[in-house]
């Protein structure tokens, strides 16, 4: 049975385009995940109060391949005290090493404290 890749409806087998989105369907969906070329998601790593720490670190991460860059800070155009808060992204896939890297290179037994929302915790004991 085709489906369609866009709206993932299934077809009967004579047809060859989705109806909806006019789009070729193929005999199976993909499978979730399987695709390297997937836009990921980038996730806020942490927050800077200057620029030359957050390039420090963005220099780091790019080093070793990890996608990564800057925003806020000068970037943005927030009309608040506020706004030097430059906050670094990384791709969700490179978190991990991400944290990593940065831990190993600038930890200073970080506990990040204030850091909510981190929803995969490292062991410290690998
Ligand atoms: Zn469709």
């Amino acid at each position: 049975m085709p489906f369609c890749p866009e709206c993932q409806s299934e077809y009967k087998s004579e047809v060859s385009t989705c109806t909806d989105c006019g789009v070729a369907l193929v005999a199976e969906l993909p499978v979730e995940g399987a695709l390297d070329n997937e836009p990921s998601e980038l996730l806020p790593m942490r927050n800077f109060a200057n620029a030359a720490e957050a390039s420090m670190v963005l220099g780091l991460l790019e080093e070793n391949g990890i996608r990564a860059f800057l925003s806020g800070g000068g970037f943005t155009v927030a009309p608040s005290a506020f706004a030097g808060d430059i906050v670094l992204m990384v791709d969700e896939r490179d978190m991990e090493r991400a944290t990593a890297l940065h831990e190993a290179y600038f930890g200073e037994g970080s506990e990040s404290a204030d850091s909510p929302g981190d929803e995969a915790p490292t062991e410290p004991s690998a």
